[in-house]
């Protein structure tokens, strides 16, 4: 059970000069397309937002603090607003102009978040709202150079060099990058600038990848996560939560949100917000009865959800291991050693 199988079916092969990724990137740019991409800001840390200029564009980073997975899922999105006036009611949706977006500088593990994003919003009833805007983005990944001490995604099947979910993945090996470019929309963006692009044959990238610790195998706790529902180590390790939700805000793969309405009966807009397994009134009924009354229950729903209830309904777990949860957390919880605890014999 690993995430998914890497996508190299009908892949083509490039090489770009490392001296030619700023020209990639400002033919992007000049094709009219948003670009989304790592900037590093004066507290020291890296955040994806939009960029106008290639110098702004972060490239020594490990991993962003936020993911990036507000361009096609928004922490506060209109579905839908309406106006009454004369007895006629008039509907808008947000879907009409969204943009042709590029992001720019993911890490593997946040394009393979993308596929399970979309494994989870479009797998039954379609997400239209999640649809088109992932329809409209471009994923450009960059392989792993580096990775710290919260970094785990050999333990999720994954790896520095993982293509699963990206449309054009970038290799950088000394002045060259070696370029696969894996969908129709990866070639689409390729195009843009074929001169820059040469051919080549297969490359190992393995040399040029971080080498992630594996804290655990899935393969050996898979069996253990169906029994740790049960552990006493829950109420330990959930102690220090302060429910402040950033785990979950910060995570690649949390897909939880909350339906609002919001106006009078005559304009109003239906709202998606974000919503996070650790917020007390997560689970709360309108009764006052809440089935997750403490961080005991949270934190297990957490982990239970994106180690076995996830294998249960999509068949893939919905941990990417790329350790944005660890960095955040104020209380300093570590995903890993949770997993770790609730599954030792
Ligand atoms: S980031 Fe840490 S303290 Fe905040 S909700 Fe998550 S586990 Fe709790
Ligand atoms: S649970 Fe933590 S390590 Fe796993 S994908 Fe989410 S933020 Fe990353």
């Amino acid at each position: 059970m690993t995430n998914r199988f890497e996508n190299t079916m009908n892949m083509e092969l490039k090489l770009i000069s490392s001296a030619n990724l700023q020209l990639f990137f400002e033919k992007l740019l000049q094709s009219g397309k948003i670009m989304i991409a790592p900037v590093l800001k004066p507290n020291g840390k890296v955040y994806f937002q939009p960029v106008k200029a290639y110098s702004d564009v972060a490239t020594d980073y490990i991993q962003t603090v936020f993911s990036a997975k507000s361009v096609v899922f928004p922490k506060v999105e209109t579905l839908f607003a309406f106006t009454k006036k004369d007895g006629k009611i008039t509907l808008t949706n947000s879907l009409d102009n969204i943009p042709e977006t590029v992001i720019w500088g993911l890490r593997p593990c946040d394009a393979s978040a993308f596929d399970y994003l979309s494994d989870f919003f479009l797998r039954e009833n379609p997400d239209s709202y999640f649809k088109t805007r992932k329809d409209r983005t471009t994923l450009v990944t960059f392989s792993c150079s580096h990775s710290d001490e919260a970094c785990f995604c050999t333990s999720v099947g994954l790896n520095p060099g993982s293509t699963i979910g990206s449309d054009l993945q970038m290799t950088v090996m000394n002045k060259e990058v070696y370029v696969e470019i894996l969908t129709e929309k990866g070639k689409q963006a390729s195009a843009i600038a074929t001169s820059l692009f040469s051919e080549t044959e297969t490359k190992d990238k393995a040399p040029f990848l971080a080498n992630p610790v594996t804290r655990f195998s899935m393969d050996a706790i898979k069996d253990k996560m169906k029994q740790a529902y049960d552990s006493a180590e829950w109420k330990h390790l959930s102690l220090g939560c302060f429910s402040c939700g950033a785990c979950a805000f910060s995570c690649p793969t949390c897909s939880c949100f909350d339906i609002q309405d919001e106006g009078t009966q005559d304009n109003g807009k239906r709202l998606r917000c974000w919503d996070a397994c650790g917020f007390g009134l997560f689970t709360k009924h309108s009764s006052g009865h809440n089935p997750k009354p403490t961080q005991v229950e949270r934190r297990r729903q957490r982990l239970m959800h994106k180690f076995h209830y996830s294998v249960e309904n999509l068949g893939r777990i919905s941990c990417v291991g790329c350790g944005r949860c660890i960095r955040i957390c104020p209380a300093h919880l570590n995903i890993f050693e949770n997993i770790l605890s609730v599954t030792k014999d």
